[in-house]
């Protein structure tokens, strides 16, 4: 029987097990699918306090591990297939093992969708982004694209306006899924320029490693050509890791766990940290912030629950 574990191992599963590793818990760290979560995926990072030159994401999370192992914490590979979340002690099933736990906290974040083009995947990081707040400085005075059409591509493309020289804006269809709003402000934006309805069929050069141009492909034309681009930020949205809560775990229509004072979620025991409860930050230090109150959470959950 352990006493706490976590699902996930990116900045809110880590925080969280550095945490609970510290207050004498022994974690376990069930890694899931994308060992150090999102962070394992981008390059520099330049806004997490105390890093004055900035820190790769993978380093961050790599320290992260070690200082977690460093105070008991044990890191088993494998990702949740099934749940018992209906009674204490909880059973999580991974991989080949079932395992009894106290106390739970999820953490398995949310993964961002991607066009599912294999070029994307070997330049993610080396100018394929899905995070503007991270990477967007690193493309001043560039010209870029958003793909998307909904609000985080409309406030993705806005915001990467004040470094990039142009933003070219490209949707699938003609009609946006976005808020009026926030495609208004995307259209009075002069840095902005639309196109649809076209989506991507290859982003350039995988072999030097970095974006040079994207072949485009109009949907309704089956026109092709070519865009010169220095950046491409897939912005088409998120998807929490939750399915195999679905039904125990108070959710929103989009699969998002629903939190209650800090980390609690519906069944007591319980705790979510990080992007699977949070679709509106989704930054590593509020992710590891949220981690940090999930574990003081978890431990003030077992001291009023001692046999
Ligand atoms: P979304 O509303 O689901 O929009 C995703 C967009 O990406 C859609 O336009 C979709 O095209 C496109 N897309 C999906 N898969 C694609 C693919 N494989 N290739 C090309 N395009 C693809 O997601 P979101 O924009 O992340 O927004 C999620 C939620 O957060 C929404 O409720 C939104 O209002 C909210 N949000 C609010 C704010 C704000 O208020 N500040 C900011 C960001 C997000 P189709 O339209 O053709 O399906």
């Amino acid at each position: 029987m352990e006493k706490v574990i976590i699902i996930g191992s990116g900045c809110a599963g880590l925080t969280a097990a550095i945490y609970a590793a510290r207050a004498d818990l022994s974690p376990i760290v069930l890694d899931g699918y994308e060992p150090g979560g999102q962070l394992a995926l981008t390059t520099l990072v330049e806004n997490f306090p105390g890093f004055p030159d900035g820190i790769l994401g993978p380093e961050l999370v790599e320290n992260a591990r070690k200082q977690a192992q460093r105070f008991g914490t044990e890191f088993r590979a494998g990702a949740v297939t099934a749940a018992d979340l209906s009674k204490r002690p909880f059973k999580i099933t991974a991989g080949n093992e079932t395992y009894e736990t106290e106390t739970l906290i999820v953490a398995a974040g949310a993964s961002a969708r991607m066009l599912g083009i294999e070029s994307e995947k070997h330049l993610l990081g080396h100018g394929v982004s899905t995070c503007a707040t991270c990477d967007g400085f690193f493309f001043r005075g560039k010209d870029i694209v958003v793909v998307g059409g909904g609000d985080t591509a409309m406030e993705e493309a806005t915001f990467l306006t004040k470094f990039a020289r142009t933003v070219t804006l490209l949707h699938r269809r003609n009609e946006f899924r976005a808020t009026k709003i926030m495609l208004d402000r995307a259209r009075a934006n002069e840095k902005i320029r639309f196109m649809t309805p076209y989506v991507i069929d290859e982003v350039h050069d995988v072999d030097k490693n970095n974006v040079e141009k994207v072949s485009l492909r109009n949907v309704e034309t089956g026109e092709t050509n070519e865009l010169e681009t220095s950046g491409v930020f897939v912005a088409i949205g998120h998807d929490p890791n939750t399915k195999v809560f679905k039904g125990q775990l108070d959710m929103n229509n989009d699969g998002y766990l629903l939190t209650h004072d800090g980390p609690k979620t519906n069944i007591p025991g319980v705790f979510a940290a990080g992007d699977v409860q949070d679709h509106n930050y989704r930054q590593a230090i509020t992710a590891a912030g949220s981690g940090c109150m999930a574990a003081i959470e978890a431990e003030r959950f077992l001291s009023g629950h001692k046999a």
